[in-house]
């Protein structure tokens, strides 16, 4: 990007809506006005086109590669966001069952999830990490986690306070269900072991609009067909994900993320390392300097995706993201709940920027240390 535009851009840390590969923005750039075969954008085109079915059916393809998936499971592209999975996955797999589903609350979003549960049937929480702040994972061996339960929910990677489970959790013959939102595509995952695994786009896979669902086909006998048709994961199986016009341009992002990750990353193995490496280089710093940069999670639950620290005075909070902001290093401020620094670097977020706000973070410390 040699534009003056290009000149401009940040390193973005945000949260979410966050940053995206450049070559995928270019690519989007380039086809904006004319989508190759297709005479006119992206935006302008219907789902039922052989354009759109084919960056729809890629865009499944790729997924499927990438993380994996057999036939026995089925990708959905859904709106609404992860919010919205916090009710259908109740109302689909809970709704009329004796059996509990089984909530473990390692952060914020988790817990969000619980009430939404606790509308549509009964449910147990196995762990509530509220007594720590939230700092750390529970030991899964020593959960209550019922064989016949109707499933255990986890966050995968607790977006607001940084504490990840590191792999792909054994829940036996309970459905493991996976809130992904904030490191889906982040590593290989073992699909054998989700019964669902679910994501937003917009933090680490693309635009806001499009939540992708990939759940064990036999789970789709759950979905009573008394629920509202849009919600009923059944009939989007059915239709494929178009029962209503699908959101088309963050499907296409989607698929231009999971090509980006496929050639050029080289696929989840090397976006793993790549991962580990650019988180490592943060969590130095904080443990080479533990009394100015005091790290929120626990260090054996530290998240790859969303690295949280405080300081010992707001004061000096204050000055770090003027300076930062100064050095081009933006949107650090901790989620208001919690307060302190974030920074999200998830998988577009180049090692440059990393080592950009390594330095930022190493000078501040000889200034304040
Ligand atoms: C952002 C986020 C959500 C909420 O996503 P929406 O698309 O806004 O509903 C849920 N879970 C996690 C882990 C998140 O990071």
């Amino acid at each position: 990007m040699a534009s003056q535009v290009a000149q401009e851009r940040i390193f973005n840390f945000s949260a979410g809506p966050a940053v995206l590969p450049v070559p995928v923005l270019e690519r989007i750039r380039d086809e904006m006005l004319c989508l190759p075969g297709a005479g006119a954008s992206i935006m302008e085109i219907s789902h039922r086109s052989k354009q759109f079915i084919a960056i729809h059916e890629q865009a499944k393809a790729r997924l499927a590669r990438l993380l994996n998936v057999g036939a026995d499971h089925e990708i959905l592209f859904l709106q609404g966001g992860a919010r919205l999975q916090f009710s259908m996955i109740p109302m689909n797999l809970l709704q009329g069952r004796e059996q509990p589903a089984q909530y473990i609350l390692t952060g914020s979003w988790g817990k969000s999830a619980l009430p939404e549960a606790q509308k549509v049937g009964p449910v147990e929480v196995l762990f509530d990490g509220k007594e720590t702040n939230y700092d750390r994972l529970p030991d899964i061996s020593k959960l209550a986690i019922k064989p016949d339960a109707s499933y255990v929910h986890i966050t995968s990677n607790e977006t607001i306070q940084g504490v990840q489970f590191p792999a792909d959790l054994d829940t036996g013959t309970a459905p493991l269900v996976c809130d992904s939102s904030s490191d889906f595509l982040y590593r290989p995952y073992n699909m054998d072991r989700y019964g669902l695994l679910y994501a937003c786009a917009q933090k680490n896979a693309g635009p806001a609009g499009v939540t992708v669902v990939i759940l064990k086909k036999e789970l789709l006998e759950r979905s009573s067909a008394e629920l509202p048709g849009y919600l009923n994961y059944a009939n989007q199986a059915a239709a494929d994900s178009m029962w209503n016009t699908p959101p088309t341009f963050a499907v296409y992002v989607l698929g231009l993320v999971t090509e980006w990750l496929e050639d050029t990353v080289g696929g989840l193995e090397k976006m793993h390392a790549l991962n580990q490496s650019k988180a490592k280089v943060l969590y130095d710093i904080l443990d080479q300097n533990p009394e100015l940069y005091m790290g929120h999670a626990r260090k054996q639950d530290r998240s790859l995706m969303n690295v949280t620290f405080r300081f010992p005075s707001e004061e000096i909070e204050k000055q770090f993201l003027a300076g930062a902001s100064a050095a081009g290093l933006e949107n650090l401020k901790g989620h208001r709940s919690v307060g302190g620094i974030r920074a999200s670097i998830y998988n577009a977020m180049p090692s440059e920027g990393v080592q950009a706000l390594a330095s930022f973070m190493t000078e501040f410390a000889q200034k304040h240390g």
